[in-house]
């Protein structure tokens, strides 16, 4: 049985069917690429700008801007400061999703939840262990008898 691969826009909420992972449909993804080009070619226009006035002048999303920055859609060069918000904190930042701080926090985070999930499986597993040994035992005592 095939299951039905559907999904809800994460932008628009209609459903289409992803090629891949993708979270938004095609109509959002070609909004998003026109978007881009646009940017793109503001910043030709305007070499040396910030990334605010990129923001500004171009027109777009911030938040499409700050994601082409820290997918390093542009030339070093072109920008004055290629910097964009913490997806966290909102402090500015180069590179990566987080700032260090959060990524330390997220990390650590990350590592308690696995932690907790190992101890709750041994927890299972000396639970199985406990009722097969009582299983034993059982089975032993008829054999006794
Ligand atoms: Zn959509
Ligand atoms: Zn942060």
């Amino acid at each position: 049985m095939n299951k039905l691969n559907i999904k809800n826009c994460a932008r628009c909420k209609r459903i289409f069917i992803p090629v891949s992972k993708e979270k938004i449909c095609p109509d959002c993804r070609a909004a998003d690429l026109e978007l881009e080009e646009k940017v793109k070619s503001y910043l030709r226009d305007h070499p040396g700008i910030t990334v605010n006035q990129l923001i500004e002048g171009s027109g777009a999303p911030a938040k499409l801007v700050w994601r082409m920055v820290q997918q390093g859609q542009f030339e070093n060069s072109a920008l004055k400061d290629a910097q964009y918000p913490c997806g966290r904190c909102g402090k500015l930042i180069t590179r990566g999703a987080y700032c260090t701080e959060c990524a330390d926090k997220l990390k650590a985070n990350a590592q308690k939840f696995a932690a907790a999930m190992n101890s709750k499986r041994r927890a299972a597993e000396k639970k199985a262990q406990t009722f097969s040994d009582s299983m034993y035992d059982a089975m032993d005592n008829s054999r006794e008898r």
